[in-house]
């Protein structure tokens, strides 16, 4: 029971807008947003990317 109620959760909490922020990785130099698999960044160059991802919630 609690297991469908997760992953239901993780389904719908997100709207399609905001669930996409969770896919790219923002240069910590230009704050670019790149994609998840890049491993620099396509504007300056950069590796300092960080991982986009929401504090709000609780
Ligand atoms: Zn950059």
């Amino acid at each position: 029971m609690d297991e469908y109620l997760e992953v239901r959760n993780g389904m719908a909490r997100f709207p399609e807008a905001e669930a996409r922020l969770f896919r790219v990785k923002i240069c910590m130099d230009c704050n670019a947003r790149n994609a998840l698999r890049a491993t620099r960044c396509r504007k300056c160059g950069s590796k300092d990317l960080r991982m986009k991802s929401s504090h709000r919630g609780k």
